[in-house]
């Protein structure tokens, strides 16, 4: 038996002529990730095709789809993956299951995860950090490097220097990592109807996604998640907040500063420009198009002034705060946020004021 790393769920060990027993002599100072140009899981890229006699390939790790972590090499031994006897005498490989078949040859969340974790694990054990130069030199290296090859994909070679971040942080002493660099989930709320801007982020993988629509409801939200938000019980996949241009959650309330009344004003005074161009101005400046153009269309604003113009806000953030402490005005809850922002104010910011308030950070 050799040395497995505790994160493994199994051993399937390569068949003999796959891998090089010993390392010659040389210390585990490297990491090699590398796409396994399918969706698999650990065991099948590891009984499938590394225990196939003659395949002379293998790999100590492979991760599947699921983010399972399965031991094909002991790390005493050198693995067959990288085209480089010298690297992988010197390096742990990891095998990573895709989510995708071509395009950017994405990887799914679990599995990202499971790299992250399982590379703190071998760079806590073996004494190294990660060192990505882009060359040989580093100490997390790819296989493209070292031969002609697509691998590691686009995707999983964009995401090196998060790798390098998240390892080193949890290396320093960040208790527990938290491997995924979560865009937080900015107020939205399951049934919130969202925008995306055409760019898909896949999460499970197995599900197909759906290009051609570019609306769907919020059906799911884990929060802390790379990709936060469940579309559509899963006909348009996961999405961040780094695809959705707009939406009729309260976080859009924080960009869209301006009434629609005021906007439709503006688009009479020809700030928006016309047809798709505006749709798509306004909905990256976070508007409704629909709604506003169905005040365009009505007339509203036409004279330069809408009709309803709301008072601009003229208290700062901290004065509406002070008043909900001080004088109860606002109400609580869902009634004040709701009064909050129909007051043009940023409900988030205020809300933050009344906590500091509420600590006694704040008199
Ligand atoms: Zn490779």
């Amino acid at each position: 038996m050799g040395t497995v790393s505790k994160l493994a769920s199994g051993v399937y060990i390569a068949a003999e002529g796959n891998y090089e027993h010993g390392r010659a002599g040389q210390k585990i100072c490297k990491i090699t990730p590398h796409h396994m140009a399918g969706i698999l899981t650990g065991k099948q890229c590891a009984v499938n095709i590394f225990q196939k006699p003659g395949r002379k390939a293998s790999a100590n790790y492979c991760i599947g789809n699921d983010g399972d972590i399965v031991c094909n090499v002991y790390e005493e031994d050198r693995a067959y993956t990288s085209s480089s006897r010298a690297n992988d005498r010197q390096a742990v490989t990891i095998e990573v299951s895709n989510c995708e078949i071509g395009g950017q040859w994405r990887i799914s969340d679990a599995a990202w995860n499971s790299l992250v974790n399982l590379c703190i694990d071998i760079c806590k054990r073996h004494n190294f950090r990660l060192v990505y130069d882009n060359t040989p030199n580093g100490s997390l290296t790819r296989h493209d490097m070292f031969s002609n090859t697509n691998c590691p994909g686009p995707y999983l070679k964009s995401k090196f220097n998060e790798l390098v971040t998240l390892v080193n942080a949890a290396l320093d002493g960040g208790s527990q990592p938290t491997p995924t660099p979560t865009p937080q989930p900015s107020g939205r709320k399951v049934g919130d109807v969202v925008t995306i801007n055409g760019v898909y982020v896949a999460s499970n993988s197995t599900k197909k996604l759906n290009p051609a629509r570019t609306t769907g409801t919020i059906t799911k939200i884990i929060s802390g998640a790379l990709n936060p938000y469940l579309l559509d019980n899963g006909n348009l996949g996961w999405v961040n907040d780094s695809v959705i241009v707009s939406g009729t959650s309260s976080s859009n309330n924080q960009t869209a500063k301006k009434s629609n009344e005021e906007i439709a004003a503006e688009v009479w005074a020809g700030k928006w420009g016309t047809g798709t161009e505006r749709k798509n101005k306004l909905q990256a400046a976070g508007y409704d198009y629909n709604t506003i153009q169905n005040l365009v269309n009505k007339g509203v604003g036409k004279n330069g002034s809408s009709t309803s113009k709301p008072s601009t806000p003229s208290k700062s953030a901290l004065d509406i705060a002070r008043e909900i402490w001080t004088k109860g005005n606002w109400g609580t809850g869902d009634e004040r946020k709701r009064k909050v922002e129909a007051a043009g104010y940023n409900y988030a910011e205020v809300q933050k004021y009344v906590n500091e308030f509420a600590s006694g950070k704040r008199k």
